[in-house]
């Protein structure tokens, strides 16, 4: 294990732990293995903190991206737009309901879906777009949302890495149609496993959401559509039921962190983070520019700090992808800061000791 990791999981678990094994303990008492009392509870508790009516909790941010789509109909023939820098599971989400993803370049300021691309690449066939909430902050919503007014199709928030993050004062999740989170363990609001959730205002979209993701089912073995297995466990209910009133003072201190990164690496030769205007970030990763990025990020490993790229191929350049036809070039923004970008360890428990060691030890190689 290096001196410093990426991001340190074992930090908050004594904060949590004997709430959980006590909940634990019930769950296994009364056999409610799958969305029990905990898993409804935590849905009522993160509508209300997304400020929305509805949250349906499910199996992953896969499936809730899946889920939402299906929810909408779209399908074979369509297509839906989304930015080429991205986790790969919000293209997969498209692919999945045989959809066509449309993939649209970055602004490299802000590594955001570059919103003045979006129309160009509207056509008949385009039935949603999916902005990502990258890193910790909100696309621009508002300019996005009134685009796809004009030419009636949908928004969807990839909200997977914004829990708790704000874009003009509103919270990430309550800011188009619907929205999808994950709560990988990783993620600024993590589970003890797999976990996901769907966010909206609309009572019908939530009603056929809880439907899809439950076989279908009405009533038990009375399907009213085709639909699938995205519950989530009860465990995962429980764990996230009990981290949420966390979040915030969670999120606070990686925006602390994100202060002492900014202020220490501010006159090193290196492209910073920058946080539109409009947003509150709630720094999920810390992403920074370096000229001769893999020997840094080796170098540093070296000296037992840990770092990531995120993401290392935009998914037009995957394999998985390649039978969409793009080529290089395509999407020049995205190209380029692919080959600098490199994420520093980020976490609300990270110390500003070992943050100035991490940006010392940055600085010495530049
Ligand atoms: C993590 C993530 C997902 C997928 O979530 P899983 O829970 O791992 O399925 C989707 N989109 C983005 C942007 C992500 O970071």
């Amino acid at each position: 294990m290096p001196l410093i990791p990426f991001v340190d999981l074992k930090a908050s678990y004594s904060l949590i732990k004997e709430e959980i094994v006590s909940e634990l303990n019930h769950a296994i008492d009364q056999t409610r293995f799958i969305e029990g009392a905990s898993v409804h509870a935590f849905e009522e508790a993160f509508a209300s903190y997304c400020g929305v009516q509805h949250c349906v909790a499910v199996s992953s941010g896969t499936s809730a991206l899946y889920l939402i789509l299906r929810a909408h109909n779209v399908g074979p023939g369509d297509e839906v737009i989304i930015p080429v820098n991205t986790f790969i599971a919000t293209a997969e989400a498209v692919s999945l309901v045989g959809a066509t993803p449309v993939f649209v370049d970055i602004d490299p300021s802000t590594y955001l879906i570059e919103v003045s691309s979006v129309e160009s690449v509207i056509t008949e066939k385009t039935k949603a777009i999916i902005p990502v909430h990258l890193y910790g902050q909100c696309a621009d919503m508002d300019a996005i949302c009134s685009i796809a007014d004009r030419h009636d199709i949908i928004v969807i928030e990839d909200a997977c890495q914004a829990h708790g993050a704000q874009y003009k004062n509103k919270q990430a999740g309550s800011l188009a149609h619907a929205a999808a989170f994950s709560f990988y363990p990783g993620k600024n609001l993590g589970a003890w496993g797999e976990g996901g959730a769907i966010t909206t205002n609309d009572d019908v979209f939530a009603q056929t959401l809880r439907e899809l993701k439950k076989h279908g089912e009405i009533q038990k073995y009375h399907h009213k559509r085709v639909g699938g297995n995205f519950r989530m466990s009860e465990f995962q209910g429980i764990v996230l039921r009990a981290k949420l009133p966390y979040l915030n003072q969670w999120n606070e201190a990686r925006n602390k962190n994100a202060r002492i990164y900014l202020q220490s690496l501010g006159d090193a030769d290196i492209i910073l983070p920058n946080v539109a205007e409009h947003n509150m970030s709630v720094w999920h990763l810390f992403v920074v520019q370096v000229a001769d990025r893999d020997a840094i990020k080796e170098n540093l490993a070296e000296q037992g700090i840990a770092s990531g790229i995120h993401y290392p191929i935009p998914l037009h350049l995957t394999e998985a992808y390649a039978p969409l036809g793009y080529v290089k070039g395509d999407f020049p923004s995205a190209e380029q800061v692919q080959e600098n970008i490199l994420s520093l360890p980020m976490y609300p428990e990270l110390t500003s000791d070992q943050i100035n060691q991490i940006t010392e030890t940055l600085k010495s190689m530049l």
